[in-house]
This record gives structure tokens, C-alpha cells and sequence, in this order.
């Protein structure tokens, strides 16, 4: 391989890394979009419990709505679940590690596990 040739691979190595940095910047701006909108999606599925309860304290009525408050309650518990796939899909990308044993998140200077103790190094 003559010198022009090692150039040129180097830089279409280059610009792969690049792209796929870029790729990613891409991915981890809109998860961080997405997981904003949950986020206040979850506030106002709280709230809205929270109204139903309240008004029907002041109906003084014996119906409690539990149906639709456990069916708000479920898609809230629904919702936490994507929350935390994204946050861990973005911690990948940024490049953390995970405990093996119990799949905390582990910073780079970390030497055990935050959470279970598990020697990391
Ligand atoms: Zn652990």
C-alpha cells in the first residue's frame, strides 16, 4: 500500500467515526427531546389523578373513579418504563458502563458499583 492509499484510508476511517459521532449527537438530541416530553406528559397524567380524586372529594359521592384512576396510573407506569430504556440507551451512547451484577450505570472513575458494591477494575 503506497502512501496516497494509507492517506485515503485514514481518511474514509476518519470521516466513519465522524458520521457516526454525528449519528449519534443526532440520536442523543432527540432522545433528550423525547424524554422531555414524557416527562411532562407523566406531570400531567399526575395532575389529572390528582383532579379526579379532588373532585370526587367535593362530590361526595361514594364512586370513586378507581377505573380510570388505575388506568392513568397504568400508562404512568408505562411511560416510566420508556423513560428509563432512554436514559439507558443514552448513557450507552455516552459511553458508560453498566454493573454486571445488578446493570447500574457505572461512571468511568468509579472502582465499585454505586449501588450493589460489585468491584468494577
Ligand atoms: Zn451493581
Amino acid at each position: 500500500m503506497d502512501f496516497i492509499d494509507k492517506l485515503a484510508n485514514k481518511v474514509s476511517s476518519g470521516t466513519k467515526i465522524l458520521s457516526q459521532k454525528t449519528d449519534e449527537i443526532i440520536e442523543m438530541t432527540e432522545l433528550n427531546i423525547e424524554l422531555k416530553n414524557i416527562e411532562a406528559y407523566i406531570e400531567e397524567e399526575k395532575l389529572y389523578i390528582g383532579e379526579l380524586v379532588y373532585k370526587y372529594f367535593l362530590s361526595n359521592s361514594n364512586n370513586m373513579p378507581i377505573a380510570e384512576i388505575k388506568g392513568k396510573c397504568g400508562e404512568i407506569q408505562r411511560l416510566e418504563k420508556e423513560k428509563h430504556r432512554m436514559k439507558t440507551r443514552l448513557n450507552r451512547i455516552k459511553g458508560w458502563q453498566y454493573c454486571r451484577i445488578c446493570g447500574e450505570p457505572i461512571e468511568d472513575e468509579e472502582n465499585f458499583c454505586p449501588k450493589c458494591g460489585h468491584k468494577i477494575k
